[in-house]
């Protein structure tokens, strides 16, 4: 229990939704301190899981915190960074993000934080759903962008070492492309999926099961997510293009196919 008090840190979270709440839980197992503030009351919760709720960000920022994890939907953070009185700040403080993408939160936090304030831009590949039974072998993915404090940083990755987590060193940027071509397109066939309202039949095959899993798990996470997958990763756009390009590739393979066979019965 000791060694445990002496690595706990103090984490502040803003955005304490879906994701936001899901890290707060394990946090909290291991012992952490947590305080939140978000656009809507989370109060009754955050009670019940004892956890801090501050309703103005003023207090908030004013409360000591070791760390301030951004959890906002993509499509937020900037305008919930702007609109924090940053410059009441009484220590350096590590600021990390936990966002679906990577080079827009390093950007935005190295324009709008004190040069004082530590910045440490990660994305746990992993959510409630794919991370109910635990966080191991789960990738969490990291970069060191603006770090001084190096032991506060470490504290902080040791709550996902020690769930486990399988953890990677990366660039934003790498971050970006890989995610662009991984993430960005599974939601997108997740998304064509559901607006074709696919459904289980008494007859799946396991791939079947597979497109309606993904429907499901796609159709779990807000659009705001989707869109900001899609907004704010520079390398959807040419995903995007890709997947079309091919559907159409394989629309045109699909029809020779069936003229020639037409031709030839024919003969
Ligand atoms: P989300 O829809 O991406 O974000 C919801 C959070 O954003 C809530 O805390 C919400 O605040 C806040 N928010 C939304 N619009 C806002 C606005 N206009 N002004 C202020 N706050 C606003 O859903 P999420 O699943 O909780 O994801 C949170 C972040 O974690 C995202 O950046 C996402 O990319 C990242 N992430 C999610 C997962 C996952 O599996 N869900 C996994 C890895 C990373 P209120 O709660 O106060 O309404």
């Amino acid at each position: 229990m000791a060694a445990a008090a002496a690595s706990s840190l103090k984490v502040g979270i803003v955005g304490f939704g879906t994701f936001g709440q899901f890290l707060a839980k394990t946090m909290i197992k291991q012992g952490h301190t947590i305080r939140a503030t978000s656009r809507t009351d989370h109060s009754h919760l955050c009670h019940q899981l004892g956890v801090s709720f501050f309703g103005d960000t003023l207090s908030f920022l004013e409360a000591d915190n070791d760390v301030i994890l951004l959890s906002t939907s993509i499509l937020s953070l900037s305008e919930v960074l702007r609109s924090m009185p940053l410059h009441c700040l009484k220590r350096r403080t590590l600021f990390v993000d936990v966002l679906s993408v990577k080079e827009h939160p390093r950007n935005l936090l190295l324009q709008v934080l004190p040069e004082a304030m530590d910045v440490l831009c990660t994305h746990p590949m992993f959510g409630p759903e794919s991370g109910k039974n635990g966080w191991k072998d789960l990738p969490f993915v990291y970069e060191k962008v603006r770090v001084r404090d190096e032991p506060r940083c470490s504290r902080f990755l040791q709550i996902f070492e020690s769930e486990g987590c399988r953890m990677v060193e990366m660039s934003c940027e790498e971050h970006d492309k890989l995610a662009a071509r991984s993430q960005f397109l599974s939601h997108a066939i997740g998304r064509i999926l559901s607006e074709m309202g696919i459904e289980s039949t008494s007859m799946n095959t396991k791939s079947f099961e597979t497109l309606v899993k993904l429907k499901e798990s796609t159709n779990n996470d807000s659009f705001d997510l989707f869109s900001g997958l899609f907004i704010h990763n520079r390398f959807a756009q040419q995903e995007l293009m890709n997947l079309e390009h091919s559907f159409e590739m394989v629309k045109q393979r699909l029809r020779r196919g069936t003229s020639e066979e037409q031709n030839l019965s024919k003969v």
